[in-house]
């Protein structure tokens, strides 16, 4: 099929649609390291992890060897309001850069979360609901996640608790009323409703608090309460699998139409889109099947790929969840608060954090005003208002896209346009007063970060 006939948007017909999730550790040779528990250092145990999660996500989890895990049908119900996600030949962007590649994004905005994360909270309500829970718990940081995790909970009749770092809490209050509007209960974090909040109010009175932290307060209320869970929308093994339905349709779109993608690009916050978004794809590349250029974009203000350490490290500020391997900052490690958006977490999605450490993939860091001019020029050419955490792609598929117009190779260029930017206003509003500012952590920040680490 010749080119010019690809349509502006890729759908698949109900048939075509992803019926299993991809679980890419099974193709991975060197397996992502283990979750150790914090007080024995051994490797933790579907018992152990059930005491904080759902049962069938705990084993999820710590599954390495099942390679498809069939999707429910009830969750199959749910996609089916909002998939599949569109695959857009960006033929407008490719005019104006004067490109000869061919570039494609999968958008995942089309739901009223506004995000990918959806794809992930629908799957955890889901299990809870399945073991008679009567709810969940959770932390958000720029809100998207909370939002998903909302809808999901109300859909299925669960109750959320989310736990929203302080100064989201006070920057985006629609982002609150969202989760308020489908019934969740929404608590700035730092707050004194558990032990791990008012120690750290009584040490730093003030803070506008962290995703470490809140992830502690949420951890605590779920083991504490009766009937109730935690639930995380990232950096897990288990949220990487459930992404992996970005990926399966991206590739079936493209598959339809005889197109091989050369490279893939996501933004790498703690790795669930990126994960998803590249899991067949990675599972070509590490059966020997295919070969493709994967890039992971993280912003320069929170760089654990491209310069954090790959170690064992809390994954929260309180210490109550086990440890992981991971590329990380360090667990006491907070981006500056002129920091926009998401992808502010301190480590990486362990598989991810493998097979980067392997080779599979590559990892660059952008600055913030960068990234909203991409997005800038993005949303005048296609039309899409990206949110900023997606603006990281955007900004190195551009790149990729005008190297090719140097060196006149038509390549396919594929990025993960993660969500829309409707309550990054403000962070729109700093960049149109010109008021955005760029904050790159020194070297010594780094260090004295990671001098916390675990001793493993
Ligand atoms: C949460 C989020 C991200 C980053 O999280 P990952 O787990 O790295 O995917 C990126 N884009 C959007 C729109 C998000 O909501």
């Amino acid at each position: 099929m010749s080119n010019n006939e690809i349509p502006y948007k890729i759908y698949l017909e109900e048939s075509e649609m992803p019926k299993a999730w991809y679980n890419m550790r099974a193709d991975m040779k060197n397996k992502p390291a283990p979750l150790l528990n914090p007080g024995t250092l051994q490797p933790m145990t579907v018992e152990e992890l059930s005491v904080v999660f759902c049962e069938e996500l705990a084993k999820q989890e710590l599954d390495n060897d099942t390679k498809f895990i069939e999707i429910p049908d009830e969750i199959k119900s749910f996609y089916k309001m909002y998939r599949p996600s569109p695959l857009v030949r960006a033929y407008c962007l490719e005019e104006k850069l004067g490109t000869p590649a061919h570039i494609y994004y999968k958008f995942e905005g089309n739901n009223t979360s506004g995000s990918h994360k959806l794809n992930s909270a629908i799957a955890q309500a889901y299990y809870a609901k399945k073991q008679g829970l009567k709810g969940v718990t959770t932390e958000t940081g720029a809100g998207q996640w909370g939002t998903a995790l909302s809808m999901a909970c109300s859909y299925l009749g669960l109750d959320c608790k989310v736990y929203m770092v302080k100064c989201s809490y006070e920057q985006k209050p629609f982002r609150r009323e969202v989760m308020r509007t489908y019934g969740a209960s929404v608590t700035p974090s730092p707050s004194d409703t558990t032990n791990v909040g008012r120690k750290l109010l009584a040490e730093h009175p003030g803070t506008t608090g962290s995703l470490g932290c809140a992830i502690s307060e949420a951890v605590e209320v779920a083991v504490g309460t009766e009937g109730y869970r935690y639930v995380l929308g990232s950096v897990l093994n288990q949220v990487l699998l459930h992404q992996s339905v970005i990926g399966l349709e991206t590739k079936a779109a493209l598959d339809k139409y005889g197109i091989k993608a050369d490279i893939i690009i996501g933004c790498a916050g703690g790795g669930s889109n990126l994960g998803g978004l590249i899991a067949p794809f990675m599972g070509e590349k590490l059966r020997g099947e295919a070969d493709y250029r994967i890039i992971a974009v993280e912003p320069k203000s929170c760089p654990s790929f491209t310069r954090g350490t790959y170690a064992y490290d809390f994954c929260d500020t309180g210490m109550v969840c086990p440890l992981a391997k991971m590329y990380t900052l360090g667990s006491d490690f907070i981006p500056a608060p002129n920091h926009a958006g998401g992808l502010r977490y301190h480590g990486m999605s362990s598989t991810l954090s493998q097979l980067y450490a392997d080779g599979y993939m590559e990892a660059t860091s952008v600055e913030q005003t960068e990234v909203f001019k991409a997005a800038e020029y993005f949303a005048r050419v296609e039309g899409i208002l990206p949110a900023p955490e997606s603006s990281h792609a955007i900004k190195v598929a551009i790149d990729e896209a005008l190297k090719c117009k140097e060196t006149g190779e038509a390549k396919n260029i594929v990025f993960g346009l993660t969500g829309t930017g409707y309550f990054d206003m403000y962070a729109y509003e700093a960049y149109n007063d010109g008021k955005m500012t760029d904050y790159i952590p020194t070297d010594d920040e780094i260090r004295k970060s990671l001098e916390k680490l675990p001793k493993v």
